[in-house]
């Protein structure tokens, strides 16, 4: 019998319902699992007890037939999601000690669907990077084995300071991770150019970052705001659809969510794709891009076709200018969104002699070197003097890169296929010493996305010759979750589920 953390979600829902397990139990072997799994660093906060009562409540409901669509079903949460009364730093130092009097929305909309909350993730400092590693509790190890390690080799890394393992990406990587490593059914991650495509691609599990207003943001730590997008990490096109279904939906506490019917996205899967238009983007062949990612592409074209979709070539001309922009942007809006930490209304405060220099302390202490730099360009780029060089040029390039993806629709695309990472998974260390733009390139293919606040998907579409996950990527028509939960399945049964093929942390 599957050990009860490798069911799917959708099929422990099932057996719950059926009264086969219970949500006890399923909780317990979670739990466990979690406790032998510290060396990948995935949660940061435990919340054991809290998750059996949780479960037990469940149960309970479950015997007196009141069974919520995610009843019973444990799930571990981003740390960037406000958690009432439990830990939630967003992996900073600033926050230090930050518990949050009340609950963000989309995770109050889990538990009110009955899910479990097994504990707080690890991420990249206030969602800022593509790996894990700027988080203020240390990176996360992938667990998929670095390319000729042995599991002893691993298990070594993973107890020391996890150099030379894979990360996991980010910044979602304690939510990839988990995911891949079944300690957990499903997680909340976020995405602001890329957190939880990336992530996904580089774990061989699935992700959608839907699209921008569908979900919340409240109760979410803001790092750019009109790019932030809540959504969910899980092994399969299904549990993400479930998921999703569940997250969603209008909330009057925040003005950029949208009023309209969350759609029972489970449904969308087999939908066939006969005679759906799948536009392919030539600007995405980026200069260099190896010919294990151009084949993975190919192969996705082909389950595409092979499915009965109808391929056509497009064109998004301002795709490269989306990199340099979102560089704008995001930090344009992360500066301002960071000045709330101020010593002053939460966490860390730092004493000085007066309050200019109780600010200064703290936030140079509370502040890692990724969230510095972010700040620093944000705060020049909206000076006054360069707020029409690069603040005002980068939303004018934002509207066009939109303009794009627009004419693509009208002229009658469905979806756009893409590969989700321009390679698989990098070992930890290997790109923190360079220039820190080598890890922007993470998310040449992902950011256009939140440019445009389109809704993307990440799928499993093989193994490189490595024996690493590789990952493709959906872009849809706003509110069109639907279409990509269809064609990531198609993807998803042609591709075959990646497995994970050693459990090196046990
Ligand atoms: N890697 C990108 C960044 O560091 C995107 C991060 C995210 O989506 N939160 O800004």
């Amino acid at each position: 019998m599957t050990a009860l953390n490798e069911l799917t979600l959708a099929e422990a829902r099932d057996k719950l319902a059926a009264r086969e397990i219970s949500a006890t139990e399923l909780t317990r072997a979670h739990i466990d699992a979690i406790e032998k799994a510290r060396a990948l660093n995935a949660y940061i906060a435990e919340t054991p007890d809290h998750a059996i009562t949780m479960a037990r409540q469940s149960d309970e409901r479950i015997a007196r037939g009141e069974a919520g669509p995610l009843e019973g079903l444990p799930l571990g949460v981003k740390d960037l999601y406000a958690t009432n009364g439990a830990h939630t730093q967003a992996c900073s130092r600033i926050l230090e000690g930050f518990k949050p009097v009340y609950e963000s929305t989309v995770t109050a909309n889990l538990w009110r669907d009955g899910a479990v909350m097994l504990g707080k993730l690890n991420m990249d400092e206030f969602a800022m990077g593509s790996s894990n590693e700027t988080s203020c509790y240390g990176p996360v190890a992938s667990p998929w084995l670095p390319p000729g390690w042995s599991q002893e080799q691993a298990r070594a890394a993973g107890a020391g300071d996890k150099k030379g393992l894979l990360v996991p990406g980010g910044s979602s990587g304690g939510s990839a991770a988990a995911v891949a490593a079944h300690l957990c059914l499903g997680a909340t991650a976020s995405d602001t150019g890329g957190s939880i495509r990336q992530p996904a691609a580089f774990t061989g599990t699935v992700g959608i970052k839907p699209t921008y207003g569908r979900c919340s943001r409240w109760g979410m730590v803001a790092f750019a705001s009109s790019l932030d997008q809540a959504g969910p990490i899980a092994r399969t096109v299904r549990d993400c659809a479930i998921m999703l279904r569940s997250m969603a939906g209008y909330d009057p506490k925040d003005a950029t969510c949208v009023d309209m019917p969350t759609p029972d996205y489970e449904k969308a899967l087999g939908a066939s794709l006969k005679g759906r238009r799948i536009g392919i983007p030539k600007e995405y062949r980026v200069d260099g891009m190896s010919e294990e990612i151009d084949a993975l592409w190919r192969k996705g074209i082909d389950f595409m076709r092979d499915a009965g979709a109808e391929i056509v070539d497009i064109s998004l001309p301002h795709t490269k200018y989306a990199l340099p922009a979102y560089y704008i942007v995001a930090p344009a809006e992360a500066s301002s969104n960071l000045a709330r930490y101020d010593g002053v209304r939460y966490g860390l405060r730092e004493q000085g002699r007066d309050i200019v220099e109780m600010y200064e302390k703290t936030r140079a202490k509370g502040f890692g070197p990724e969230v510095r730099r972010r700040v620093l360009i944000g705060t020049y780029v909206l000076s006054a003097g360069y707020y029409d060089a690069y603040y005002v040029r980068a939303q004018k390039i934002r509207t066009l890169i939109r303009r794009d993806f627009e004419t693509a629709f009208h002229a009658g695309v469905d979806a756009i296929l893409t590969p989700a990472t321009p390679s698989a998974a990098f070992g930890i260390g290997e790109k923190t010493s360079a220039d820190p733009v080598e890890m922007y390139l993470n998310d040449v293919f992902t950011v256009t996305v939140n440019m445009a606040g389109l809704p993307g998907l990440a799928v499993p579409g093989g193994l490189s010759r490595d024996g690493l996950p590789l990952g493709l990527q959906l872009i849809g028509r706003p509110f069109d979750e639907e279409t990509l939960f269809s064609a990531a399945h198609v993807i998803e049964q042609s591709a075959g589920r990646v497995q994970l093929p050693a459990s090196w942390w046990a």
